[in-house]
């Protein structure tokens, strides 16, 4: 789905004296800021080690090629393999051999074979913390936890990735520390937790182009344009890439450039530029020649479906479309598996391949269904697992301590007074800790209320959460006039039934994001359930809220849907409209706008009526 961070290689200093050490260790660094330069040093120091051979700093000049092979060429890739294995038996080192696995993990990762990925940076970790090699176990750490969130086990992930984190931090080695930040970034990113994801790009971008980092840029800005993407935020998708395309170009980083094109083309597909779309995607096909990278290919090819999909080519729509599916589903890359699935029951259906076209969108709604529910499951997991994190932390930081202070008080042995102080100080630090516990306890409860108050699909406010607004607003002091308006989509039924529950799902998140677009403060909204949606207009007579009802249903009948359903561009709606009266209920005010709806729906839909409060006689 999305352009791994570079892989984490040797960077502490072995032999400082050897004149290679210097240009293996400014290697390292390069690799995540220009990997063509990383090479270059690599390579000069092994010409060095020609005449000066010591097997641990060939070991680690071989490493760096080996990860700068490990995304390009897979025969170059495994001679190096082969030339560390033959050093291996002379290493002071033994954490090394971690670091070979952990390459020829990558080598896997880079041709979709994520089981066999796995399967290497299981070994590696264990080959590292046999020998306590921290550095070792951070990159191989950093590695598994990037693949584990491929497959959707986010909560195992972000684990690995943290505890990468936080031993390149002890390390002190800040640049790849900021990589494996990225890495949480883009396991959000994937766990649909978007404004996360983005907040932590933006803050990494913002160190990386400080240390000048390049290649990291072009990586981060590549992904910060798919988490636009995934918001459907086109214009501020295209300037990501379109960045991390020029940037990628000047280092001469063909897959980063691939990656870019890529994305533009999924911002031409959106706004339904299917020429623009095919044009940019022959530039990221030839660019994408030159990689092993399958998930890449499949992406160009599900891209390329959607866009030749677009322009009427259904039969050259099906066969990318097939081989994207395909190269998606040995990954295990479900949520776009899912996308795949769905658009090749529209090209089925549109070539009057009906049953095919059944088929696929049951395999559509098979994964889409199992992603949702792995990812409520995951997102409850990494809830769990942030807290036992920093429970175990704050632990593990109260007994280093009072290990310290125990010898402390021993050496300076019968000193009664400063006993008196460790307790105090034991006694300060347990305060402390159940501080940060208590603390980490509300963030914890505040995010599993928002879970509870929001609607999975559309991410809108739910019924419990809008409708408790809604009540808030009636008795809140010095509340006013308050109109509320219920939308519900006309003959939604149909779409399902014509096109699928997927699309019908859609349907729904695009409805959602034009009352987002619309609505100011302190206007709110939610979903009740269904197609139906509730607004409300705190402040507002039933005058202004009738025009503002007019107003959103004209919005949404002109919202064009010729991308997701084909034969029926447009939505209708139909909305009810109340204001409130003194002392008035929600399900009172429920009850009247559901009225004037039925109105509305008897006269003939994509229409809008108001139903006036009964006013006490007197
Ligand atoms: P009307 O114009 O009278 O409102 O007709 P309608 O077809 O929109 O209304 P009806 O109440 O007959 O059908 C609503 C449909 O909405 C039926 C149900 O399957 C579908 N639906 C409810 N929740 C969801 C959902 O989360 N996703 C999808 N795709 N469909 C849903
Ligand atoms: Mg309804
Ligand atoms: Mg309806």
């Amino acid at each position: 789905m999305s352009l791994a961070p570079a892989t984490v290689v040797v960077a502490a200093a072995a032999t400082p004296q050897h004149p290679a050490a210097a240009l293996v260790d400014r290697g390292a660094i390069a690799m995540r800021s220009d990997p063509d330069a990383s090479r270059r040093d690599a390579e000069a120091a092994l010409a060095l080690l020609r005449t000066h051979p010591d097997a641990d700093l060939e070991i680690r000049a071989r490493l760096l090629l080996c990860d700068y092979q490990s995304e390009r060429d897979e025969r170059a890739m495994q001679a190096q393999v082969a030339a560390i294995e033959a050093l291996l038996p002379r290493t002071h080192r033994p954490g090394l051999r971690a670091g070979l696995l952990t390459c020829q993990g990558e080598m896997r990762e880079t041709l979709g074979d994520n089981a066999q990925a796995l399967a290497y940076f299981e070994q590696a970790v264990r080959v590292a913390s046999e020998v306590r090699d921290d550095e070792m176990i951070a990159g191989a750490l950093f590695s598994r936890g990037y693949v584990l969130g491929l497959q959707g086990e986010y909560a195992l992930g972000l684990a690995d990735l943290r505890r990468a984190q936080g031993l390149y931090e002890t390390l002190g080695m800040r640049v790849h520390a900021l990589t494996a930040m990225n890495g949480i970034a883009i396991l959000y990113n994937r766990m649909g937790d978007y404004a996360q994801a983005r907040d932590i790009y933006t803050s990494a971008l913002a160190q990386q182009r400080e240390a000048k980092m390049l290649r990291e840029q072009a990586v981060t800005l590549h992904n910060l344009g798919r988490a636009h993407e995934n918001l459907g935020e086109w214009s501020a998708a295209r300037r990501s890439f379109t960045e991390s395309l020029a940037i990628a170009r000047e280092i001469h980083y063909a897959r980063g450039e691939a990656y870019a094109l890529r994305g533009l083309a999924a911002v031409d597909n959106g706004l339904g530029n299917w020429r623009g779309a095919l044009d940019t995607l022959k530039q990221a096909q030839a660019l994408q020649r030159s990689t092993p990278d399958a998930r890449l290919r499949a992406q160009i090819d599900l891209a390329r479906g959607i866009a030749l999909h677009g322009v009427g080519a259904l039969d050259a729509s099906a066969a990318a479309l097939r081989a994207a599916i395909e190269v998606f589903r040995s990954g295990e890359a479900r949520g776009e598996l899912a996308t795949s699935y769905a658009e090749l029951a529209a090209v089925e259906a549109a070539r009057g391949d009906w049953r095919s076209g059944y088929t696929q969108l049951a395999l559509a709604k098979q994964v889409s269904e199992r992603l949702l529910r792995n990812q409520i499951d995951q997102r409850f997991a990494t809830l769990r697992v942030e807290f036992d994190t920093a429970s175990k932390e704050a632990e593990n930081a109260l007994l280093m301590r009072d290990v310290r202070e125990n010898e402390r008080a021993l050496a300076q042995s019968r000193a009664v007074r400063r006993l008196q102080w460790v307790a105090i100080a034991l006694a300060m630090l347990l305060a402390a800790l159940l501080a940060t516990l208590a603390i980490h306890q509300r963030r914890t409860t505040r995010r599993m209320r928002k879970l509870a108050h929001t609607d999975e699909l559309t991410a809108a406010p739910n019924r419990r959460a809008v409708l408790g607004r809604l009540a808030a607003t009636l008795t809140g002091e010095g509340a006013g006039t308050c109109t509320i308006l219920i939308t519900d989509i006309d003959h939604f039924k149909g779409i399902n039934d014509r096109y699928g529950h997927p699309v019908g799902d859609e349907v729904l998140k695009i409805m959602a994001q034009a009352l987002r677009d619309e609505l100011r403060e302190p206007a709110f909204f939610g979903r009740l359930g269904g197609e139906e949606f509730l607004v409300v207009l705190p402040d507002t007579d039933s005058v202004e809220g009738r025009a503002m009802a007019e107003r959103l249903r004209e919005r949404i009948a002109a919202i064009d849907l010729s991308h997701i359903c084909p034969v029926g561009r447009a939505i209708t709606v139909s909305i009810g409209v109340t204001a409130s009266t003194p002392d008035d209920t929600p399900s009172a005010m429920l009850q009247r706008a559901d009225e004037a709806l039925y109105t509305a729906k008897h006269a003939g839909r994509n229409a809008v009526r108001v139903c006036a409060p009964v006013r006490a006689a007197g």
